[in-house]
């Protein structure tokens, strides 16, 4: 078995969706379970309908669901799940006036309207599979996958997610004798609590679902198909021309996600590693590309740098205490603050008397800057991005560091840490010059890559 997930641009249209077909008819030998994300940009958009009815703007609400209704219909016309659509978009229709009437939009009634987008792309790739003669079944992913109840970011609780798996997968997966080749699509993303309440995995989490379905049913391989040809050396939504990764440790992939690669959701490879299964990055719009295969071990490579990866729109935090001059304890109450807000800290510089740390989530800085002004001066610096240097060679590569800083000679770095897992070096610095500073360390490390690990 392998699981195979298609990213948002990979199911965006009806085209993209025959182009999914194909690329599952070549696999069926392989027995795919498929995760599909919702249709491009549909995940926002629902959002963004929900945003506005809440703000009593119903008219303009209206409008919206309309218009997204009209593109699912489209793109679904002359498929036997056309009923099924406007169906879903009757209740989404019955959910937003409750909204709108209400005025509130809570976590959990963001989880209910978001989960709308893969529940409808799931239903249509099901049905364009089977008008491709493949023999597909739906499947509903709040059956199977089972999460905490902290919405729009739940978390899966394996136990019982396992369980169903293992009790569901392999039956619908068998289809009638002689072929045995029933091929299970479902919708990423979503989930749902053990009381059956539908829960989110945090935006970007379809990959995530891939890995815990991938890890649940013991798969042989975990892909995830999505509009580039692999982890790419930098983020070319920042700068063209980076190479193609051919392969990564878990420990790597883990790295680069976490710090802005979002080719795959920092958790995906959690469950892989735990079972030890690779996950293969590959392109829905060019299948023959080998794309990056994602192992426990990379073969090695004479470069230091595996891919730089860049966390965007992250707010510096300095805070700056004398009387903390030979004291003890001015980190844990710095941290106990922002454990209490629930604000995870990516980044951390220290001197005696002074800490700087980043955080990308600025929800509670108001709170959190209040009470660490009881006991420090604080300082808040937004627009930062953190670049971050990953691979494996790091740590037994003399020089990086002097490399590192010869590169950025032009560039104000505000922070720097190479990582405890030798693994990394990370830096901050102001968004204005995150351009510049991925290009020349790109150019520094990248000039002339090891073709046995970049392509
Ligand atoms: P999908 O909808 O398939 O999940 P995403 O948009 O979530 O696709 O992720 C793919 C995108 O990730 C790419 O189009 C690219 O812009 C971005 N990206 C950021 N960093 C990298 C990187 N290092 N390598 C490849 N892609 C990256
Ligand atoms: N559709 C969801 C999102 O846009 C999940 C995903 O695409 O992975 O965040
Ligand atoms: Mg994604």
């Amino acid at each position: 078995m392998i699981v195979m997930k298609f990213g948002g641009t990979s199911v965006e249209s009806r085209g993209a969706i025959d182009r999914v077909a194909g690329i599952v008819r070549e696999r069926i030998d392989q027995h795919p379970v498929v995760v599909v994300s919702a249709m491009g940009k549909t995940t926002n958009k629902l959002l963004a309908i929900a945003a506005t009815a809440v703000k009593g703007e119903r008219d303009r609400a209206t409008h919206a669901l309309a218009e997204l209704r009209e593109f699912h219909l489209h793109e679904s016309h002359g498929l036997p799940v056309e009923s099924a659509v406007q169906s879903h978009f009757e209740e989404l229709g019955e959910l937003i006036k409750d909204l709108a009437a209400l005025g509130e939009f809570t976590p959990r009634a963001s989880d209910a309207v978001s989960s709308y987008g893969e529940r409808l792309s799931s239903l249509i790739v099901a049905s364009v599979f089977e008008d491709w003669g493949i023999d597909a079944v739906h499947l509903d992913s709040r059956r199977v996958i089972v999460t905490d109840d902290r919405h729009t970011q739940a978390a899966p609780i394996f136990a019982p997610t396992n369980a169903r798996l293992e009790q569901i997968i392999p039956g619908l997966m068998r289809g009638p004798e002689p072929a045995n080749k029933r091929v299970i699509v479902m919708g990423g993303f979503m989930g749902a609590t053990v009381d059956g309440v539908t829960t989110t995995l945090g935006r970007g989490g379809s990959d995530y679902t891939a890995s815990i379905v991938g890890s649940g049913i013991d798969a042989e391989e975990i892909q995830i198909w999505t509009d580039v040809d692999g982890m790419l050396t930098c983020d070319p939504t920042i700068l063209e021309g980076g190479y193609r990764v051919k392969a990564c440790s878990f420990a790597e992939a883990a790295e680069l996600a976490y710090f802005g690669a979002k080719v795959l959701h920092p958790a995906t490879v959690l469950p892989a590693i735990e079972k030890n299964i690779p996950v293969r990055i590959l392109n829905s719009r060019r299948p023959e590309s080998e794309g990056t295969l994602i192992a426990e071990e990379a073969p090695d490579c004479a470069d230091p740098i595996r891919s730089i990866a860049c966390k965007r729109n992250i707010t510096l935090v300095n805070i700056v205490s004398t009387r903390m001059l030979m004291a003890h304890g001015f980190l844990r109450r710095i941290f106990e603050v922002f454990d209490r807000f629930e604000t995870p800290v990516d980044m951390l510089a220290t001197s005696e008397v002074s800490v700087s740390l980043t955080i990308d989530n600025p929800r509670a800085l108001a709170a959190i800057r209040a009470e660490l002004e009881t006991f420090a001066d604080v300082g808040i610096e937004e627009h930062h991005a953190i670049l971050c240097l990953v691979g494996e060679n790091i740590g037994r590569t003399p020089g990086v560091a002097a490399r590192v800083f010869c590169a950025l000679r032009d560039v104000n770095v505000r922070m720097v840490s190479q990582g405890a897992s030798l693994l990394n070096i990370s830096l901050a610095v102001a968004s204005s010059d995150v351009r510049r500073a991925v290009e020349s360390l790109h150019r520094e490390f990248f000039a002339n890559p090891d073709p046995a690990a970049f392509e």
